[in-house]
């Protein structure tokens, strides 16, 4: 083109500048930007007169020009090389330019230009510099226009963004549940601020653990959700949400690269996953509350191809301090429930616990116990529950089914049908036996029915039975295990959990005590049943334990042995009775099974008294009970009769054979001529016969006494008259140089007795006071008046009477020498006859001695 003349380019100059007024009043009257460019282009390619025009921006990679919106050439294919060299110098220098077919012009931007507005003719030499002044006219409106378009565009996004964050304020302070602020949370930014949102929260140890993934699209979810599951966060990675932790700042990566999408990965995999994801541009936030780093917030667009910005940080920045402060408050609020929860369940505990206490320690009886415990049990902890009690034999019982629902019946006939197997590796069986607890949190009828002997029926038959979870706790008191509780959970669908079992553990412990108290109580009922009668029996009763230590002691035992229980119970036998080992092995001791055995008559010493006990044992768990019964004076009367029966003989024999003698000498001799002898030998005969008499006498009297048959006839008598008689009568015993003496006042009156009973007392009292007196011995018979009766008294100088005899005198055959080693024969029924005729008579007989200097028998009759 050639040099327009002056007119022309006057004419054209105008045309040019009402282009450009024309295009600053459509873009004052708010037509739109992309509007602004058609009329910019459409404008330059008239005002210039070409038709090649075009808006050149850089290309993403920076590299190059592109023309997006053209008029007239296809600006990717037909422009010129000059053309593009052009547009980036232009770019670079922020210049209009002209060359000789080209005229380009910088649309300025901030902070760096927004594009090159370029127009281009095929005729060299057809721009002036008018065209360039035209054209920056041109450009400088889209500027102005770009530049106001900025603005409206950050005002509404600040205001926008204000909007949000009011917003978000809203829901994330509408609830103090953790899950919920984490949903709301992700239902704010997805899909507004991101296309997808990961919500990583660190640990008190700093570990890092994803909490939350949200996507628009569905699939992405899946994806993210696979993402969390393989690459959780990792602390000191690479990912974004750590770098954020570390840097406590947000990273900003506003185009993801196949290269720095890379470099955020662990693995092939995790590039593959990340790939799939496919992530434009990303933010990744701390979550900062309190001066306190709680995770990370990563923000993601991808299949909408939006891109982050500053404003977007600083939103996304504001919204993470908002969603940090809803998450701590979440979290304390959950933390504090939790606590409040705990609490409650603790308290509730130990309110269910004493409650169990209470009622278990109301009753005494085994039976109510065992009922209290299923009540407390059924349905606070399980819905049915077994007891199982181990016997003494170490067998199990199977005691009591509670259930809930009433379906006790059920349970019980079902189980009723099956025999626990004693050594089962599990079930109540192995609890009894260890003492350990079970518990299973996911149990069957199958898993029920393991400790029985056939398994597979029963769990057939609870089939109908729901069995959900189990656990089986021992009864454990004092150190004794005494049996199990099973608690079963069925329609309840609980799950028991460790929790339960120490609860079940602790009212197994309560149980297990009131279960023994009552045991205790009912042995001690039972042993206060068999003391009172064994208080009363007449038998010694004593328990002596294994440890050779004296238990029991009862009434009798302590009337025979003269020792109080209370002295002997608690100490060792052996402490007790004299010898007891050697004893102990000479009685004759029984079983349970066998518990009658003859016993046997031993000797023990006990406190220097010698008691002879028939006595036998039985041996029991707890030890051996003895019983036993005195038998010492049926053994005294037995060594009396059979000393009796010689002495008897004895003195029969002597004087029969004396008359015997006498009459064979008066038969077979002529003894006319010797009158002396003959008058002698009839003497002793009388004599003796006399003597036999009296013997016979004595053992008929006695006898008499004994059988109750005996009467006395009493009379009135002068006491005086009959002592006279009986001492003249007693004269012609008396010993070589012996003297025998009668002291009595002048009279003492009457008397109301059996006068020829009362002589044959005094008899004996002379007799024996000659017999027991050594040659020369004296002997006075004295008669006193007493307090309303009259003493006789016989005393001698003879051998007198040991102190501790001196009250056995009197028992029927008691002889001081029974085997008359001293040659005084005797019977040893005189003095039992006269205590016997002076206790008839009303009287009193008694004796003082002193050994080898004589005795004094004293008899005192009332007069009436
Ligand atoms: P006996 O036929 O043996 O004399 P008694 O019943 O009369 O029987 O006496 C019992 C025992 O008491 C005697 O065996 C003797 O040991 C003792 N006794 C009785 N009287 C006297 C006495 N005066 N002096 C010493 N001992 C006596």
């Amino acid at each position: 083109m050639g040099r327009l003349d002056p007119v022309e380019q006057l004419r054209r100059r105008e045309r040019q500048q009402s282009l450009v007024a024309e295009l600053g009043r459509s873009a004052l009257t708010g037509t739109p930007e992309s509007e602004l460019v058609e009329l910019a282009l459409d404008a330059a390619a008239e005002g210039l007169g070409v038709e090649n025009v075009g808006l050149f921006e850089p290309s993403p990679d920076g590299r190059t020009f592109v023309a997006h919106r053209a008029r007239g050439w296809d600006a990717k294919r037909s422009k010129p090389k000059s053309v593009r060299k052009l547009v980036a110098h232009a770019f670079r220098g922020d210049e209009a330019l002209v060359a000789t077919d080209i005229v380009a012009a910088t649309v300025r931007g901030e902070p760096q230009p927004l594009g090159v507005l370029a127009a281009y003719s095929a005729r060299p030499h057809a721009f002036a510099h008018d065209d360039v002044v035209f054209l920056r006219g041109i450009a400088n409106v889209l500027a102005v226009t770009a530049a106001r378009d900025r603005a409206d565009e950050a005002r509404r996004r600040s205001e926008e963004g204000l909007g949000f964050l009011a917003e978000a304020g809203h829901v994330l302070v509408r609830t103090l549940d953790y899950e919920a602020t984490l949903s709301s949370l992700a239902r704010l930014v997805v899909p507004r601020l991101a296309d997808w949102l990961i919500v990583d929260v660190e640990e008190e140890d700093g570990a890092m653990r994803r909490v939350a993934v949200a996507a628009a699209a569905p699939e992405k979810q899946a994806l993210l959700e696979e993402l969390s599951r393989l690459y959780p966060p990792e602390p000191g990675s690479q990912q974004p949400a750590a770098l954020a932790l570390v840097r406590r700042a947000a990273v900003h990566f506003p185009e993801f690269t196949p290269e720095s999408l890379r470099a955020t990965t662990r693995d092939d995999h995790h590039f593959a996953l990340m790939t799939r994801l496919d992530p434009r541009s990303a933010i990744a936030v701390p979550l900062v509350a309190r001066g306190r780093t709680l995770g990370a917030l990563t923000f993601a667009w991808s299949e909408s191809g939006r891109r982050y910005d500053e404003i977007d940080i600083a939103l996304a920045e504001e919204l993470a301090r908002r969603a940090a402060v809803a998450i701590d408050n979440a979290r304390l609020y959950e933390s504090e429930s939790a606590a409040r929860a705990r609490a409650e369940a603790a308290q509730r505990r130990v309110e269910f616990l004493s409650e169990a206490s209470h009622m278990l320690s109301s009753s005494l009886d085994y039976g109510e116990t065992l009922t209290s415990v299923a009540r407390l049990a059924v349905p606070h902890v399980a819905d049915w529950c077994v007891f199982y009690m181990l016997a003494e034999d170490g067998s199990i019982e199977r005691v009591a089914v509670e259930h809930g629902g009433g379906r006790q019946d059920i349970v019980r006939g079902v189980l009723a049908g099956h025999e626990l197997k004693p050594d089962a590796p599990t079930g109540a069986p192995y609890v009894i036996r260890t003492g350990h607890s079970e518990l299973h949190a996911e149990a069957t009828p199958v898993s029920l029915a393991s400790d029985v002997e056939q398994p597979e029926e029963l769990a057939a038959a609870l089939a109908e039975v729901q069995v959900h979870s189990t656990m089986c706790v021992p009864l454990i008191a004092r150190g004794r295990t005494l049996g199990a509780i099973l608690f079963v959970s069925a329609e309840s669908g609980r799950t028991f959990a460790e929790e339960d079992l120490r609860l079940a553990e602790d009212l197994a412990g309560r149980a297990a005590l009131a279960v023994d108290n009552s045991r205790l109580y009912r042995e001690a009922e039972e042993r206060g049943e068999a003391a009172r009668a064994l208080a009363t029996v007449g038998d010694g009763v004593v328990l002596v334990d294994r440890n050779g230590v004296i238990r029991l002691w009862n009434a009798a035992a302590e009337a025979i042995t003269r020792r109080a229980a209370a002295d002997v119970r608690g100490r060792r036998a052996a402490d007790v009775l004299p010898d007891w080992e050697r004893l102990a092995d000479a009685i004759p001791v029984g079983t349970a099974a066998q518990p009658s055995v003859s016993p046997e008559t031993i000797p023990f010493a006990i406190d220097g008294r010698e008691l002879w006990l028939s006595i036998s044992g039985v041996a029991s768990a707890e030890g051996v009970v003895y019983a036993f019964r005195d038998v010492t004076e049926d053994r005294r009367l037995d060594r009396l009769k059979s000393d009796f029966v010689a002495t008897v003989s004895h003195e029969l024999r002597t004087p029969l054979a004396a008359v015997y003698g006498a009459a064979v000498t008066l038969a077979d001799r002529d003894l006319s001529g010797r009158p002396d002898l003959h008058r002698e030998l009839i003497a002793q005969i009388v004599d003796q016969t006399e003597r036999l008499t009296s013997i016979v006498t004595d053992i008929l009297l006695a006898s008499e006494l004994e059988a109750g048959r005996f009467r006395l006839t009493p009379g009135e008598i002068d006491p005086i008259l009959v002592a006279r008689a009986a001492v003249e009568g007693a004269r012609m015993r008396l010993r070589e140089g012996g003297r025998l003496e009668l002291v009595a006042p002048e009279s003492l009156g009457s008397l109301e007795t059996d006068a020829g009973r009362l002589r044959q007392v005094l008899d004996n009292l002379i007799e024996n006071a000659i017999k027991y007196s050594p040659d020369g011995a004296r002997t006075e018979v004295r008669l006193e008046q007493g307090n309303g009766s009259i003493r006789f008294s016989v005393s001698d100088e003879g051998v007198g009477i040991p102190r501790s005899e001196l009250d056995r005198v009197f028992e029927k055959f008691y002889r001081l020498d029974p085997e008359q080693t001293r040659g005084v024969a005797g019977t040893g029924l005189g003095l039992y006859v006269c205590k016997e005729l002076v206790d008839r008579m009303a009287g009193r007989i008694s004796v003082t001695s002193i050994l080898g200097r004589g005795s004094t028998f004293t008899v005192e009759l009332p007069r009436s």
